[in-house]
């Protein structure tokens, strides 16, 4: 924990910095990559990103959302972009406009409705891909990638001579390459992961488990559209990245139970890359 009641992980070359309990509140924060990942509420320095990736419309993930925009409002700064599975835009322009006449100014409202498989700039060099999660409602889950530019393998040991003439020549050097940094899966059964073998190897993977042991069953957590932690750890047998961040922990389990959980349950392989946010 940090001050605040934030909580703070450092994996993978990254901050994941806020709150993110179960069916209670989820807003992270990524200051590497200038990214805010939900808005349950607002927290101290939330309101300084300029960008906000939303999973999905469950209060829990979205509650904050009018606060941020009216505080921003009010200190005069442009509202940020907020970036929503399409089905709910229509409905938040409603409720943005019941807002307007609640708070009796014009509130500006930058909503950029996402469909899965929708692949966007995010800031310099960043680029996020949406991928559809399976939850109750329509939800995504974003994926980061930064962009590199590699020299062409055809360049590669070539003297500075003959760069610099090809370069005169028009030709193209380099070719953009991308390094997925994080992904986050917002609210998701565990078919999602099944789904998506290739995120196992991302860098960071922020994925939920809101069970951790017999007092919901894996029918009941799957049942409410979320993970179980039974079904969590044959799956994180084939992660290769970093680091695997386990959020969206029910109240019911307090964060040492979940941590034991990993200790004694999860695969010796994959364990120590196993972190559970508090
Ligand atoms: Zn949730
Ligand atoms: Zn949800």
């Amino acid at each position: 924990m940090t001050r605040r009641g934030l909580s703070e992980l450092k994996v993978g070359g990254l901050t994941l910095r806020g709150v993110a309990k179960g069916g209670v509140e989820t807003s992270l924060m990524v200051p590497e990559l200038k990214l805010l990942f939900d808005v349950g509420q607002v927290h101290p320095g939330a309101q300084s990103y300029d960008r906000i990736l939303v999973s999905h419309g469950h209060a829990d993930h979205l509650g904050g959302l009018h606060y941020l925009i009216s505080q921003r409002h009010l200190q005069d700064r442009r509202p940020p972009e907020v970036y929503v599975p399409v089905e709910i835009e229509a409905p938040l322009h409603t409720i943005f406009g019941a807002w307007r006449e609640i708070e009796g100014f014009d509130l500006t409202v930058d909503l950029r409705p996402v469909r899965p498989g929708d692949d966007f700039e995010v800031g310099k060099g960043l680029r996020a891909r949406a991928l559809r999660t399976t939850h109750r409602v329509p939800s995504l889950a974003y994926c980061v990638d930064r962009i590199t530019h590699k020299l062409k393998t055809e360049f590669q040991g070539r003297s500075r001579e003959e760069i610099v003439a090809a370069k005169e020549a028009g030709r193209e050097l380099t070719s953009p390459a991308r390094s997925p940094q994080i992904c986050v899966s917002g609210d998701t059964q565990i078919e999602f992961l099944k789904g998506h073998p290739e995120l196992l190897d991302v860098r960071v993977l922020v994925h939920e488990v809101t069970s951790w042991d017999e007092r919901r069953s894996v029918e009941q957590t799957r049942h409410w559209g979320h993970t179980h932690v039974e079904e969590m750890i044959p799956v994180s047998e084939g992660f290769t990245g970093e680091a695997l961040v386990l959020v969206h922990r029910s109240m019911r389990h307090s964060v040492e139970e979940a941590r034991a959980v990993v200790a004694a349950r999860f695969p010796a392989s994959v364990r120590d890359r196993v972190h559970v946010f508090a």
